[in-house]
This record gives structure tokens, sequence and C-alpha cells, in this order.
């Protein structure tokens, strides 16, 4: 007997532990494991859990159809996963465990950690790439070492791509009868320990959705991707990135597509499709630093001389942030429509990122660990890649003297206002040359509703550039 463990890859296509799992007639069961401790303690947030697990409904009802089953196991921590992994392949008489490689530390030595405790039982354990469409480790500088720069990195990823290719996996043919599934909302154990499980209708599960997006993607808007990508109040982007943190559509499935939908594989800024291709390329930078530099998944800065940074760590400025209500309308704009949906556009992710460190000078981390508790495609590598960028303690971070203006940003990238009205609900009736500087047209109107900005950004600015200066003393 074989087994797929599946976690963040939470497909049946182009899944490469799935896919050599099924390669030949021996029997095939499969695994997912539900941890609530140790997700709570990873600060996931509860919408991307309950997303999580409405897919692994499917995933369960649709490898039943293939006659695969799926187990469910529950531990409270991955320290209990080696034994309870261990009980499992003895009881099913498994010999060997697939599954496609994690790249968070703490995951690496669970896996590490199973692999010794299933080896004296003799069963040996298969680690795949599924999660990146390189492996992490494929691209490297002529030295052998992890790119610290993301230009190069991203030309090498191109050349590595062209010299390997890559092929595209469909899901396995069915392989016996068709079995039973219980699905998890009639599992007590399963509610107890996450809560109520109902799925958010605002982002429905499974591959052919995942698939339906990008195709819908890829119609048009990739197209004008370069010139909208930074308008949120434009629906200019794939808003896939829950799915592919979920593992419900593979990166090479997007690379694929992109390609069969331009005829070609774009390799330069002037063709078509490129800037989208590059933002997949950040993600695999991103990743491909969180495995081969470890202490990022420790809460230490990149540039680590930047961990004498003196951070503020005030509680009171911090809860104004995260609850928008910092008096800066396109911060509170994209704190409120995080809270309330679970996501948040890059160009606002950048803003609120740049404030929270440049003008209240609060350490990345808590910024970091914040949206990781709200957002429903929190990734480690991303979150942690995008926190240190805007933070200035990154790999190929924005430079110390580079800080936002949010009045400014707000002007640029929502220039009618349409994103801040829509969730700044106290300024909905503002005239749009106001939105961004609301408060003298507030004062005029005899208007209290909406809080005065928390800080001079102007002096703030100067005071974060003082900050990183007082590093080259
Ligand atoms: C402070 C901060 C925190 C972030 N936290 C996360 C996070 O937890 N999870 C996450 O998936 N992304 C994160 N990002 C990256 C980016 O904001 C989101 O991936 C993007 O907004 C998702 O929208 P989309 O799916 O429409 O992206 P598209 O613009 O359509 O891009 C396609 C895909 O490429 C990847 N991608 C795009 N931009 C980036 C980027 N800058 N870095 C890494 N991957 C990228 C995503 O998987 C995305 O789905 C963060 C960025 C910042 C600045």
């Amino acid at each position: 007997m074989k087994l797929v463990w599946f976690r963040n890859d939470l497909r049946l296509a182009d899944n490469p532990a799935l896919r050599h799992a099924c390669a030949d007639d021996e029997p095939v069961a499969a695994l997912f494991i539900v941890s609530p401790t140790q997700w709570r303690q990873h600060k996931m947030a509860p919408i991307r859990q309950r997303f999580m697990l409405a897919q692994v409904d499917v995933l369960g009802h649709e490898l039943a159809a293939l006659g695969i089953p799926l187990h469910l196991l529950r531990v409270e921590t991955f320290a209990e996963v080696p034994a309870v992994l261990a009980d499992l392949c003895c009881e099913l008489g498994v010999t060997r465990l697939y599954a496609n490689q994690a790249i968070e530390i703490d995951e690496q030595r669970r896996d590490h950690a199973v692999t010794a405790a299933l080896a004296e039982q003799e069963v040996s354990c298969h680690w795949l790439n599924g999660c990146c469409v390189l492996p992490p480790g494929r691209v490297l500088t002529g030295s052998g070492e992890m790119f610290k720069v993301f230009t190069p990195f991203s030309r090498a990823w191109l050349k590595a791509l062209d010299e390997e290719g890559f092929v595209i996996h469909r899901a396995p043919a069915p392989r016996g009868e068709p079995l039973p599934w219980q699905p998890l909302a009639e599992r007590a154990w399963v509610d107890e320990a996450l809560g109520e499980l109902t799925a958010d209708p605002r982002w429905p599960v499974g591959e052919v959705e995942a698939r339906r997006r990008l195709n819908d993607f890829l119609e048009q808007a990739v197209l004008d991707y370069g010139e909208t990508r930074d308008f949120p109040a434009i629906a200019g982007t794939s808003v896939l990135s829950p799915y592919l943190a979920a593992g419900i559509i593979s990166p090479r499935q997007c690379v694929a597509a992109l390609q069969q939908r331009l005829g070609y594989r774009p390799q330069s800024n002037s063709q078509p499709g490129f800037v989208w291709l590059n933002e997949l390329v950040w993600r695999e930078f991103y990743r491909h630093l969180l495995v081969l530099i470890p202490t990022l998944s420790m809460n230490r800065p990149f540039k680590p001389e930047t961990a004498a940074l003196p951070w503020s760590w005030d509680p009171d400025a911090f809860a104004a942030w995260c609850e928008g209500r910092t008096g800066y309308p396109i911060v509170d704009a994209a704190m409120r429509c995080l809270n309330a949906t679970g996501w948040m556009h890059n160009r606002l992710r950048m803003i609120v990122a740049s404030f929270l460190t440049k003008d209240l000078h609060i350490h990345w981390r808590l910024g970091e660990d914040y949206f990781m508790s709200q957002l429903i495609d929190g990734d480690l590598a991303a979150n942690n890649g995008g926190w240190q960028w805007a933070a200035g303690t990154g790999a190929d971070a924005a430079p110390y003297f580079r800080v936002f203006n949010p009045t400014t940003q707000g002007q640029r990238f929502d220039p009618q206002g349409e994103f801040s009205r829509t969730w700044v609900t106290e300024l909905a009736d503002i005239p749009p040359a106001y939105v961004h500087q609301p408060h003298d047209w507030l004062r005029l109107k005899g208007r209290q509703d909406y809080p005065a900005p928390m800080v001079d950004h102007a002096v703030a600015r100067v005071r974060s550039i003082e900050m990183f200066r007082s590093l080259e003393k």
C-alpha cells in the first residue's frame, strides 16, 4: 500500500506526490492531518483554516470517487505527527509515503522526524516538488549560492525553465470502485477543534473554480495587468493567491496556461504577460529564499544588521493600524477590507506595511503576524518577504530612504477614492478631490466621525530615515 500525504497541495491535477503514488497498480490511500493547536501557534487565520478544510472536503469526495480513501487524522501539534503516521502506516500496511516538500522550518523538521520514524518500520518517504515551478536550490548564482537580489534571480529562473521545461500532469484515473465519503461537517471532532466550519461564499473552493478564475483572468486582464495591477478599485489582478497558497492550483498550471494563452512564454518586460509571470517568479524567489535561508522562518531579518533597529511595540498605535483608525483613508480602507474579507490588494499591502514600519516605526514582525492571522492566502514565504521588503530589512528590500507617502499613494492609486470610500464609510459622501486629505472638508462640515491623522507623515519619514542611518554609525 502507498500513502499520499496532502498538505498545502490540495489538488488532484499536477500533484507530483499523487502522480508518483499512482504510477502503478499498487493500492493507494491518502491522508490529511488536522492540527488545530499548531495552526493557532502559526497564527493561521480562521478564514484560511475554513477554506482549507472546505477544500479537503471536496478533495476527499473526489478521491473517494477514484477509489482512493482519504484518511483524516487529528493531532494538536506537529510533535505528534511521526507517531500517529507510524501507527497509520502499520494499520494500513503502508510501505511507501509520498508528499510534496514543505518549505517552512517547522514543517521541514516535522518531515525529517517523520522520515526517521517511518524508516524504523521500513517505510520509505518520497518528498517531491509540488509547491514551486522550479525546486528550491535549482536556481543559484555561479558560485552556488542563493541570489540575494530579485532581477538576476528572475533571469536565471527563466533560463533554467527554458533548459528544463516542465509537464503538467492530469489527475489520476480511477483505481477501483467509488468509495463513500463522510463530509467533514458530519464529523463532530473536526467541528469541536475548529469551530463553525461554514465556508465563506466569497471564496468558493474546488480545482474547477481555481481554473475558472485563472482562465477568466487570462482572457483579457493579463494583457492589461501592467497598467491596471496597482489600482485596488479595478479587478486587475488574478486573485488566485488563496488557491495557490492552499495548492488548489499549482504554479506550473498557471505558467502553462499563460503560455498556452499567449502562444509563447514571455521573456522580457516588452512582451505582454511578462509582468504577471514575473509576479509568479517573485513567489518562487521568496520560497527559494525561505528554504535556503532558514533563519527567515525564525523571525530574523534577512539583513542581520537591521536586528538592532529600535522598533516600537506601542500597543495603542498598533491597534489603531489593525482596526483602520489611523486617519489616513487609504491605510484605513485597506485594513478594514482585510478584516472584513481576508484579502488585500498587493499595492495596499505595500502601503499599509510601509505605514506600520516607517510611519509608526512598529516592528515588522507584529504586522507580519497580524496579516497571517487575517489573510485567507497567508503564506510564510510571501508574507515574510513582503514585510521585510517594506520594512527595509529584507532581500532586495525597498531602500530605507524610500518611504511611501500614504496621501500621495492614495491620490495616485485610488484617484477617485472609490476604494477608500467603500471601506471608510465615514467618507462615503466626500467629494473625490478631498478623499485622501479629508480633514479640512470634515472640519468645515462640523464632522468629527473620522479620526485625525495619528502621525505627521513628514516628521515620521525623517525619523524613519534617521533610524536606519543610525545603523551606519
Ligand atoms: C506586506 C506583504 C505581505 C504579503 N503577504 C502575502 C501572503 O501572505 N500570501 C501571498 O500569497 N502573497 C502575499 N503577498 C504578495 C502579494 O501581495 C499577493 O500575492 C497578491 O496581492 C495576491 O493577489 P493576486 O492573487 O491577485 O496576485 P496576482 O497579481 O494575480 O499575482 C499572481 C500570483 O503571484 C504571486 N505573487 C504576486 N505578487 C507577489 C509578491 N509580491 N510576492 C510573492 N508572491 C506574489 C501570488 O501567488 C499571486 O496569486 C504579500 C505582499 C506584501 C507587500
